[in-house]
């Protein structure tokens, strides 16, 4: 209360604080000439498929080389490129990048032609009127097919204006990609809910994942999770899965997909040749 936090209880912008903004106008300013200075480069992450446990896909993963704060996480420059309305311009050059990758690797023999790439989504990009554009002419310049390209949004942008998110699903299900919720369970939707939209994939967020060996709440809640993905046609990943236990136990419950460290951290794409050269199986 007022007292025990003294005389800085009327020091409404503090030091650290003023910091912190000063670092975020410059990280704004820095972020609108990170493109043209080709300063944004795409990890991948390998998506499993917990059946035959190969490979099934990539998650493509933004990062930024800043020429002097190093590798910036977008967890610390996607909300700044969001809130200077930079994000679509970030997310549209990591949809062409990823999908001419996986081309090049097709191209290459180094994939095989169903290996698919995950591309996120912000919910500026999602509600901007050019989507369905962006998407048609990046498929049609880096020749994969809509079968290879997934694309994740959050149930947020589904929730922030639903029926025209009802609408803009639907043209992207009907040009042939997979839908994926990204983060479930984070959000305030319910399966029930999402039911309604053409989504395909449920992706559930780590923190579910997270320590599901020694919690047998966390492993019913996935469980019926699961059951009901499946009952309305949904395929489920398990992100962030770190231990062989979690596996083991994803495994078992019937979970389709797994992605997390224990398979592969995100990587440069010419580790992921590497990691693909070596054929892991899990
Ligand atoms: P996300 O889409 O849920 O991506 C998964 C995040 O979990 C990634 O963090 C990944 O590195 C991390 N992860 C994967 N497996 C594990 C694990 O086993 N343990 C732990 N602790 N973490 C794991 P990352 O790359 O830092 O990305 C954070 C978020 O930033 C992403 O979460 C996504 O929401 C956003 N993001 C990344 N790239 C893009 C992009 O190109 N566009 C947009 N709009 N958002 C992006
Ligand atoms: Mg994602
Ligand atoms: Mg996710
Ligand atoms: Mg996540």
């Amino acid at each position: 209360h007022a007292k025990s936090k003294g005389r800085n209880r009327y020091c409404v912008f503090t030091p650290v604080m003023h910091q912190q903004a000063l670092k975020i106008l410059q990280l704004e300013n820095d972020l609108k000439r990170a493109i043209e200075r080709q300063e944004f480069i795409v990890y991948y992450q390998p998506i499993v498929c917990l059946c035959t446990g190969k490979i099934s896909g990539f998650e493509a993963l933004v990062r930024w080389q800043h020429p002097t704060m190093g590798m910036v996480s977008p967890g610390d420059f996607i909300p700044v490129a969001e809130e200077a309305g930079l994000i679509s311009l970030i997310d549209t050059w990591v949809l062409q990048t990823a999908c001419s990758q996986v081309h090049n690797w097709q191209k290459q023999k180094l994939i095989s032609e169903d290996i698919t790439v995950s591309v996120n989504l912000s919910v500026r990009l999602f509600s901007n009127p050019s989507l369905l554009t962006i998407i048609n002419e990046t498929l049609q310049s880096t020749q994969i097919s809509p079968q290879n390209l997934k694309l994740e949004i959050t149930e947020s942008a589904i929730m922030e204006n639903s029926e025209l998110a009802a609408i803009i699903l639907q043209e992207l299900r009907e040009c042939g990609i997979d839908l994926s919720i990204d983060d479930f369970g984070t959000g305030y939707s319910s399966l029930g809910y999402l039911h309604r939209f053409p989504v395909n994939i449920l992706k559930i967020d780590r923190s579910f994942v997270n320590s599901i060996e020694q919690d047998g709440k966390k492993t019913d809640l996935i469980s019926t999770v699961i059951s009901l993905a499946h009952k309305i046609e949904m395929k489920v990943i398990a992100e962030g899965i770190e231990t062989p236990e979690q596996l083991e136990i994803l495994r078992n419950l019937g979970c389709d997909f797994g992605q997390g460290y224990l398979f592969s951290k995100p990587l440069a794409s010419n580790f992921i040749l590497d990691l693909l050269a070596s054929a892991p199986q899990w």
